[in-house]
């Protein structure tokens, strides 16, 4: 079984022909609202890869975005442990996507702030641990420190891009990150195998949007290309590619087709609209892999 400790958003999505830049002011168009965040993403994506069952500690407020976010998890088949906070809100994300596919986002954590280092639920059956960055550091390094004493695999999606302690780095055994990311966690942002040999963790995994990713595991690079895709809104490729890369991992996958099936999941996310509402299914997976 797969433990995701971490974030869940309602997103709040505009199109609109351009981002704003400060101070600017841009008439969008077609708003909508997804459940997101990364941790509930990344759960979505691991229940639906089908590799291993999903549960996932979630912090959530009591208003009705609470409730979108549990029914989109509980739908996907995630096993949820919820700690309900008073009298803040449920986490939002503010997100605008321009004509072009950039977008641009803002985060308001609320509830996922105030998860706690003992908030963590039994590991009893858990056989690992994945992270993110949206939720508080101190429970995030709590939540690893008990992981790696219990002997669970402890994942991390180092994201949003955020350097970290070399004490944390030093409880992972699977890092996930796109360059910014790399960048920010190793002050190399020009060469990427430099970058991947800086870290001391032994699997790390750079994702390279269309390109695919790059992993370095035990000292070895494997490249992975990526698969051509129609993209229409990227929201949650990289969370579908952590959420699947563990799943298949876990499901006892070797590294290589374990990232092949991440790229394609991924890539297949790219062409739907939303976050959770765009993560494929095994079985389409599957049919796109055999295509
Ligand atoms: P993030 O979205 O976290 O910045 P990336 O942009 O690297 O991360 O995307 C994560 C993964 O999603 C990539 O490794 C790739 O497999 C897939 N992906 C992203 N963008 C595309 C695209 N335009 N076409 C095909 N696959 C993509």
């Amino acid at each position: 079984r797969i433990l995701v400790a971490g974030s869940a958003n309602l997103d709040f999505v505009v199109r609109a022909g351009t981002i704003p830049t400060p101070g600017e002011t841009v008439l969008g168009r077609d708003f909508q609202t997804f459940p997101g965040g990364k941790g509930a993403n990344q759960a979505v994506a691991s229940a639906r890869a089908g590799g291993a069952a999903t549960s996932m500690l979630v912090a959530l407020g009591e208003d009705d975005y609470a409730e979108r976010l549990e029914a989109s998890l509980r739908a996907a088949g995630v096993e949820l442990t919820i700690r309900r906070q008073r009298g803040v809100p449920t986490g939002s994300a503010f997100i605008c996507v321009s004509d072009d596919g950039e977008n641009a986002i803002t985060v308001a954590p609320g509830a996922n702030a105030c998860l706690l280092g003992s908030d963590l639920p039994a590991l009893d059956d858990i056989g690992l641990l994945l992270l993110q960055l949206e939720t508080p550091l101190p429970a995030i390094e709590a939540w690893a420190r008990r992981a790696r004493a219990a002997g669970v695999r402890v994942a991390l999606n180092a994201a949003p891009a955020h350097a970290l302690p070399q004490r944390l780095l030093a409880l992972i055994d699977l890092l996930v990150v796109n360059e910014s990311e790399l960048a920010a966690l190793t002050g190399i942002g020009d060469d990427i195998g430099a970058a991947l040999a800086r870290l001391p963790v032994p699997m790390v995994v750079v994702t390279l949007g269309a390109l695919g990713c790059c992993a370095r595991i035990d000292g070895v690079l494997h490249p992975c290309p990526g698969f051509a895709v129609e993209a229409v809104d990227t929201t949650a490729a990289g969370d579908t590619f952590c959420g699947v890369l563990v799943a298949a991992l876990a499901g006892g996958a070797d590294p290589e087709p374990a990232l092949a099936r991440a790229c394609a999941a991924s890539a297949l996310t790219c062409t739907g609209d939303g976050a959770q509402s765009s993560i494929p299914a095994r079985d389409e997976v599957e049919a796109f892999l055999a295509a």
